[in-house]
């Protein structure tokens, strides 16, 4: 008989990770910027008529330095990555990123010098979500996608320096 059948009624059982998993999910803190069209279909997101608040995170912060989840909305100019990398280095420690419609993942219809194609050239990506723009529900459903990402994450894994060592490993296969 396993300690689940033993246990009353009201008893719930979980692992340390999955708590802290189902905690961090819960209450994302999304940076305050935006940087083409794909913005307004974000800020809408936060509006009454969506209600981002049903997920826990109406709140967007106005210092990077109290967000964990940054979502990249628009093209990303050559001019401007420099400044989203320092805003993701000053984020801390864990973070995600969703990066929110087509320009954002690959430049989209922007292929040209001007643009960074793919913000992914910049800082490391959890979410990519297709769109231009992604409509608020696509922007929620990305969300809903992360939080279950975010759910599964080992404590104590430095996200980045696994990404660079899967990496590693790829190209020496
Ligand atoms: Fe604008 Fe479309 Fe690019 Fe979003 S994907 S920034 S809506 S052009």
């Amino acid at each position: 008989m396993g300690i689940e059948e033993k246990l009353p009624s009201g008893f719930l059982l979980t692992t340390v990770e999955q708590a802290a998993g189902w905690v961090r999910k819960s209450s994302l803190f999304p940076a305050t910027f935006g940087l083409a069209c794909c913005a307004i279909e974000m800020m809408t997101t936060g509006a009454g008529r969506y209600d981002l608040a049903r997920f826990g995170m109406e709140v967007f912060r106005g210092s990077p330095r109290q967000a964990d989840l940054m979502i990249v909305a628009g093209r990303v100019s050559q001019k401007m990555a420099p400044v989203v990398r320092q805003v993701y280095d000053q984020m801390p420690n864990p973070k995600w990123v969703i990066s929110m419609g087509v320009c954002a993942s690959s430049g989209g219809m922007f292929n040209n010098y001007a643009i960074v194609q793919g913000v992914d050239h910049v800082i490391p990506v959890d979410i990519y979500l297709p769109g231009c723009p992604p409509r608020p529900e696509m922007l929620i459903d990305a969300i809903l996608k992360l939080h279950a990402k975010i759910k599964e994450e080992k404590l104590g894994v430095n996200r980045e320096q696994a990404a660079r060592e899967a990496e590693e490993a790829a190209l020496k296969a």
